[in-house]
């Protein structure tokens, strides 16, 4: 039995207590010029407005570039991580994030329609903590 999902790294995106449900980022508005980020900050990058809100970002977006590398995600121990593919995604919101992406590089195409997922990195003791990832969008 799987335990208590809980996020590698604290503050950059929500674990849904329903696992169908996707994950969202978390990320920060302006309330001066509108403009939204991730990950979440104080001062607006754009206008330098002191009033940014927190918001949630996605799940889903749109691929604009990615690469696959062959190489053991740091920290993981799962076979199917010695290699893995990181996407710059721009979300509806306008931010443009890079995480890392789920399965083949021939399941990608610049353009595509892509959703968060949390992925399981390890296990330790009754914790399992998750990365998010982009996955093409399931018709
Ligand atoms: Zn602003």
């Amino acid at each position: 039995m799987a335990g208590t999902r809980v996020p590698i790294k604290a503050g950059y995106f929500t674990v849904p207590d329903d696992p169908s449900e996707p994950p969202r980022l978390l990320g920060s508005r302006c309330a001066d010029c509108g403009e939204h980020f991730f990950p979440r900050r104080a001062i607006c990058a754009k206008c330098l407005g002191e009033h940014t809100v927190d918001v949630l970002l996605g799940p889903r977006g749109t691929l604009y570039s990615y690469t696959f590398v062959h190489f053991p995600l740091f920290g993981s121990t799962r076979l199917e991580h010695i290699g893995y593919g990181v996407g710059q995604v721009d979300l509806p919101e306008g931010p443009r994030v890079q995480l890392p992406l789920a399965g083949r590089q021939e399941d990608y195409r610049v353009g595509l329609p892509v959703e968060a997922e949390l992925d399981p990195l390890r296990e330790e003791a009754g914790q399992e903590f998750v990365i998010i990832r982009f996955r093409p969008v399931r018709s």
